[in-house]
């Protein structure tokens, strides 16, 4: 008997945990995927039908690889952008390399969205230390100094106060950082929109995260904060994603502030940690979301289950998933990944009722 072949293969820029689920949704589909990663031993690899082992700035490899591919998608967002714009005009690169230069930078990003009419944060590109000093001494004693470009999970982030800013001096490297108030807010919550290529959305329901260090560690849907703040939450992530051309799936943290006032704090032009609950919480996830349309295959009006909660396994609490697995509500989900350490994302475990 003949095996049923749609002949379709997607490029997965990104073989980590993202790139496995995208992988993984597409493989139900019937799409074959493609990984592209510079680790040799990337989570994505076992279920990959080609593995190019390859660094992001070889172009020759990047354009074989995408010559073998219908469309190009990507799982992070630290990709160098002039590889892929000739890519781009090579095979289409989802949810979009526009967004992905704005979001590979935090200056690029926060002056996008201000300029949408959209709140963040008080905050100033850092050319140098006397910027510093100054937003300090006028906005905020309590501050963050966040490096504009490569900083993910909470990295390349410190939190500034009089007492440390000399040590911070001699570091300061012109138009590297930004500085941003501390905020106090009431809640952390995502939004995670998807767009078709017609410019059609539909919205999750915003969730709300617990972050620790910077990362993410749990996800509860449904979040508990007000309908008029659901509203707003939701008419700000499409906007941008409006405003971005996103085809595929867009992800919006914010902050919720005591008077229900909304900052954006970041977007992800991708899946999102934040986004995994919708793999057992919802009738679709994130990651089918971003391969149908890709395919251009319908996307189903969400359906929701009454709860679901996402817990993140990181290195120091990977074990706990034993007690997990013989829970009848427990779904979960093991990366493969190498090295564990503190901090590190081993997998997650969605508990639905
Ligand atoms: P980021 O890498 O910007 O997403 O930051 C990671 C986490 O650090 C956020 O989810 C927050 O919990 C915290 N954080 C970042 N920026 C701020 C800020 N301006 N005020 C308070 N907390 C922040």
């Amino acid at each position: 008997m003949q095996r049923i072949n749609l002949n379709k293969n997607l490029g997965v820029l990104g073989g980590g945990q993202l790139g496995k689920m995208i992988g993984l949704a597409a493989a139900n589909l019937g799409i074959r995927v493609h990984f592209y990663d510079p680790d040799p031993n990337a989570p994505a690899k076992n279920i990959s039908n080609l593995f190019y082992n390859e660094h992001y700035d070889n172009k020759v490899k990047l354009l074989e690889f995408a010559n073998k591919c219908d469309f190009i998608t990507y799982e992070f967002e630290n990709i160098p952008i002039n590889c892929l714009k000739e890519l781009n005009k090579k095979k289409k690169i989802y949810p979009g390399i526009q967004a992905l230069e704005i979001s590979q930078d935090r200056h690029l990003e926060k002056s996008f969205i201000l300029n949408l009419g959209i709140k963040v944060a008080k905050y100033k590109n850092v050319r140098n230390f006397l910027d510093i000093e100054n937003f300090v001494s006028k906005y905020s004693k309590k501050s963050i100094l966040k490096t504009r470009r490569l900083g993910y999970d909470g990295k390349g982030q410190i939190e500034i106060n009089t007492s440390n800013l000399s040590k911070i001096k001699s570091k300061i490297i012109p138009n590297k950082y930004i500085i941003e108030k501390l905020v106090q807010f009431n809640k952390e919550i995502s939004v995670i929109v998807i767009r078709e290529k017609n410019g059609t959305t539909k919205i999750f329901e915003p969730t709300e995260n617990h972050h620790k260090e910077g990362i993410l560690r749990k996800t509860i849907f449904p979040s508990t904060i007000s309908k008029n703040c659901i509203y707003k939450a939701k008419k700000i992530a499409k906007k941008i994603a409006s405003s971005l051309n996103i085809v595929g799936v867009l992800a919006v943290e914010m902050f919720v502030l005591k008077d229900e006032d909304i900052l954006v704090n970041e977007i992800a032009p991708r899946p999102h940690n934040s986004g995994h609950w919708t793999l057992d919480g919802c009738n679709i996830s994130q990651f089918e979301a971003l391969v149908r349309v890709i395919y251009d295959i319908p996307v189903p009006q969400i359906k929701y289950a009454k709860k679901c909660k996402m817990i993140n396994l990181l290195g120091e609490n990977f074990d706990n998933y034993k007690t997990y697995l013989s829970k009848k509500n427990h779904k979960i989900y093991i990366y493969g990944k190498n090295n564990m350490k503190r901090n590190r994302k081993m997998g997650h475990v969605n508990i639905v009722d």
